[in-house]
């Protein structure tokens, strides 16, 4: 079974993952924990990349989504496949939607770019449920502050930080089939627990 869990700054996705992967491990299951960008040793070395640019010198958008491309097929060939052809749960924080909504909805990518290249490169690899944590980027930034700095991605104008969130609700809203829609502004113990609960009641 293949878990996203996707979202804003601060949402509280690795926070999550971490309880729900505990959670399904002590229920007796195999469980890998993992995350986007990143999850395998050539995926980490290109989230380097990514976030190693200062804000003054962005990425093109194009170029930005390519290399998430590149990070996330390095991920899918090295750990999602041989773990998923395994039997294990994989629990990933961040997959496929963050791109459509960072670089399409916040940077104005064409969908139909991402689309094609997911359709080219995932081989239809497609999550069995993601979830996604919404809550107001004021909230999420709030957080990340408190955490101890804002990378080049948390230091985007809030307009943009707008957008992602209105991409991940429309993604949400567009595959209710795989996607929970999940407030996170909740305590993280309520949050994991409803998390659990759209676990148990959509995969079983
Ligand atoms: O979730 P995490 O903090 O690990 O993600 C690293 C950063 O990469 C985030 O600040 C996020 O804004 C950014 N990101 C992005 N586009 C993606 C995935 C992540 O801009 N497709």
């Amino acid at each position: 079974r293949f878990i996203t869990l996707e979202g804003g700054e601060g949402a509280g996705k690795s926070t999550q993952a971490l309880r729900l992967a505990g959670s399904l491990a002590a229920a007796g299951l195999p469980v890998l924990r993992t995350r986007e960008p990143g999850g395998a040793p050539g995926a980490e070395a290109l989230r380097a990349v990514l976030l190693g640019r200062g804000p003054s010198e962005p990425w093109d958008p194009v170029t930005e989504a390519l290399l998430h491309f590149a990070a996330r097929r390095e991920h899918l060939a090295h750990t999602l496949r041989p773990a998923l052809a395994a039997g294990i749960w994989v629990v990933c924080d961040r997959f496929l939607d963050s791109t459509v909504a960072y670089q399409c909805f916040g940077q104005g990518v064409p969908r139909a770019l991402v689309d094609g290249l997911a359709a080219l490169t995932l081989d239809g690899l497609r999550p069995d449920l993601t979830l996604v944590l919404d809550l107001p980027p004021a909230i999420g930034l709030g957080r990340v502050a408190t955490r101890g700095g804002a990378d080049r991605y948390e230091r985007m104008p809030d307009a943009t930080h707008e957008r992602i969130r209105a991409g991940f609700r429309a993604i949400a809203a567009a595959e209710p089939e795989r996607c929970e829609l999940v407030e996170a502004a909740r305590p993280p113990d309520v949050v994991a627990a409803s998390l659990r609960e759209a676990v148990g009641r959509r995969l079983g």
